[in-house]
């Protein structure tokens, strides 16, 4: 889970209060979330919600609320359903999501599971640990057992592209120049906008090298 910015105020078409998912909340929630499920992450998928974050159950002001509404994928979204309604909240700024659960990327593509490691023990923490490893792992449905090695495939896709980073920066003979590119192009993969940035900044924050170096960068 990465850190969200809600730096724009509600879509006009809110305060009609009759469709919450108009294409003005859509376009705003795009840019806010950076095109990505605030669940698990994937940029752009192709089944795209407008989720309450706390489920309405009816209640208007809660359905309208700008503050209330979250871009996830359908597949998250119906992991997550009612069951999880006491969640870490990524758009809280005294919330550090990203630190608060660990990510762990798989270091084979057709890895059978994904570790997510909640940091702390409290409710929420926990919770949200439970739902990111459910969506990574689960094996619910055959339907929901293809899907999650298919994501699973695409967390190993970009922490090959860490992997490739890593090697031309620790490389014995790179130059200065050299290290430093590597460096800038690992900050682009721990950027909040970055598809999976949570692995892949857990990958940094455990190396004992790059973590003084790219610790700043992760997850903003
Ligand atoms: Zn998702």
């Amino acid at each position: 889970m990465f850190k969200v910015i809600r730096s724009e105020a509600a879509p006009a078409s809110l305060a009609r209060k009759q469709n919450y998912s108009e294409k003005d909340v859509f376009d705003a929630l795009s840019r806010v979330f950076y095109n990505k499920c605030y669940i698990c992450e994937t940029k752009e998928p192709v089944d795209i919600n407008v989720e309450h974050f706390d489920p309405h159950f009816g209640d208007v002001d809660k359905k309208f609320s700008w503050e209330n509404l979250y871009l996830s994928c359908g597949r998250c979204n119906n992991i997550k359903l009612a069951k999880y309604n006491e969640l870490l909240d990524c758009c809280d700024p005294n919330v550090d999501v990203l630190r608060s659960i660990k990510h762990v990327p798989p270091i084979t593509p057709y890895a059978k599971y994904l570790r997510i490691e909640p940091q702390f023990d409290d409710k929420k923490t926990r919770l949200t640990a439970e739902l990111i490893e459910k969506v990574f792992n689960s094996e619910h449905t055959p339907n929901k057992t293809v899907s999650a090695s298919f994501l699973r495939r695409k967390v190993f896709q970009q922490f090959n592209l860490f992997l490739d980073l890593q090697s031309a920066y620790f490389d014995e003979l790179a130059l200065p120049a050299e290290k430093d590119i590597a460096l800038e192009r690992m900050k682009l993969l721990i950027k909040a906008s970055s598809q999976y940035c949570a692995f892949i900044s857990w990958c940094v924050l455990e190396d004992e090298e790059l973590a003084p170096l790219l610790d700043e960068f992760v997850g903003i």
